[in-house]
């Protein structure tokens, strides 16, 4: 296993029993110029938003400095059914809440919420989740401009985000990321963000 790997196993406490092919699987994914902040076996929900059309997966996931990755790995399949999601497109991340089951990380993106199964311990969980938000506003401005400069007729956005606010929403404590020069409005409960 690589050197990162084995370390953010341990440091997140990961028992990877029944799991432990599946991580070593994913090592694949990881692209030459990615960086990991945190790796886990988790089985997920994915919402689509608009249809409301659930799907759940076993399965491993990563972050990293580009996007959230999570592989599922199909018994006598050599390929990996993968959900990816950028940086920037992660907007609300919630870890409490009535309509969340405990254990669980949700984020939602344009297109999709995502509820992942990580742990019981709370202060873990508190910890994966201030993982994934200081990544995203660590990375997610520039990957965000990034995208924009892709598409000539976006430029002009791009003075617009240069740094992403994290907020707090008042109604539901969720976790938000608002990129400079966007509306702010909570996934969970439809609050605008100050
Ligand atoms: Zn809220």
């Amino acid at each position: 296993m690589r050197d990162d790997v084995k370390r953010l196993l341990k440091e997140f406490k990961v028992t990877t029993f029944g799991f432990k092919g599946d991580i070593k699987r994913v090592q694949n994914q990881i692209r030459p110029d990615e960086q990991l902040f945190y790796i886990d076996s988790a089985n997920a929900t994915f919402r689509n938003k608009q249809t409301g059309e659930k799907r759940f997966a076993p399965g491993v996931v990563f972050v990293s400095n580009q996007r959230v990755l999570h592989a599922e790995y199909p018994a006598f399949s050599t390929a990996p059914v993968k959900e990816e999601f950028e940086l920037f497109d992660i907007h609300s991340i919630c870890t409490k809440g009535k309509w969340l089951a405990s254990g669980n990380l949700s984020f939602s993106t344009s297109t999709k919420r995502v509820d992942f199964f990580v742990t019981f311990d709370k202060a873990m969980l508190q910890k994966i989740e201030d993982t994934l938000v200081q990544t995203i506003a660590e990375f997610g401005p520039a990957l965000y401009e990034k995208s924009l400069l892709v598409k000539p007729e976006e430029k002009a956005k791009v003075v617009c985000a240069q740094s992403a606010r994290v907020v707090e929403c008042p109604g539901c404590s969720a976790v938000n990321i608002v990129m400079r020069g966007m509306i702010g409005r909570c996934e969970y409960c439809d609050r605008y963000l100050q």
